[in-house]
């Protein structure tokens, strides 16, 4: 199997080819379909994977596929670390070369003000870390969850581990029920299995 088989739009596929990936990861199989499809999706897995672009090709493509007529962010990335930020980041970026797609990187130990401009663009894309993200919702009139589509959970339990617990809560419950999820996490306990039965809808869950 290629990525070519897999009803990519041009732009995508050359963006991907730009990254030198020839055949699509495991989990990158597994999930771009389904992930296509809008479908919610639960998968376990870890750094190395692949799991980046296996979120983010399909995101890219259904912002592609659905034109905005309207500037707003429809795309929430949710990440623990601002280094896993900047990794997704630099993943994405990458793949959306051959687009006009805007993102956002939203973490702490970058200065807020600059932050809260690119915000205010409403970028299609914001990867955040769930702290950082709540102060510039609490903050400043900077931002609002009311038109996310797409809201990605990358390495779940680390997020739990770390005492995000409460922000998660807050940006789900801010997020429209409409929206579809995905939910990433290298290990199952008891606290990922409650996010998941409170964030996802009929999930595809997807063991690699
Ligand atoms: P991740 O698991 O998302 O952290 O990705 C691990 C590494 O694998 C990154 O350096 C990616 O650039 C690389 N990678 C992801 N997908 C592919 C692929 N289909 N072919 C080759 N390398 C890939």
């Amino acid at each position: 199997e290629t990525f070519t088989t897999m009803r990519l739009s041009r732009p995508i596929l050359k963006g991907v080819a730009s990254m030198g990936f020839v055949k699509p990861t495991a989990i990158q199989s597994r999930t771009i379909p389904i992930a296509l499809q809008g479908t919610d999706i639960c998968g376990s897995a870890v750094t190395g994977s692949g799991k980046t672009a296996a979120f983010v090709i399909p995101i890219l493509e259904r912002l592609l596929f659905r034109p905005k007529n309207v500037v707003t962010t429809r795309v929430l990335i949710l990440v623990p670390t601002r280094e896993l930020g900047a990794q997704c980041h630099s993943v994405a970026m990458n793949l959306a070369k051959f687009t006009d797609i805007q993102l956002c990187l939203c973490v702490g130990g970058l200065p807020s003000r600059i932050q809260e401009a690119e915000l205010r663009k409403r970028p299609d894309i914001v990867i955040a870390t769930p702290g950082r993200l709540i102060d510039h919702i609490h903050n400043s009139q900077s931002f609002n969850l009311d038109s996310i589509e797409i809201l990605i959970m990358d390495e779940a339990d680390r997020m739990l581990e770390d005492g995000f617990a409460a922000e998660l809560n807050e940006i789900i419950k801010n997020t429209p029920k409409t929206r579809q999820t995905m939910l990433f996490s290298a290990t199952m306990t008891d606290n990922v299995d409650d996010l998941i039965k409170l964030s996802l809808n009929r999930p595809v869950r997807l063991f690699i």
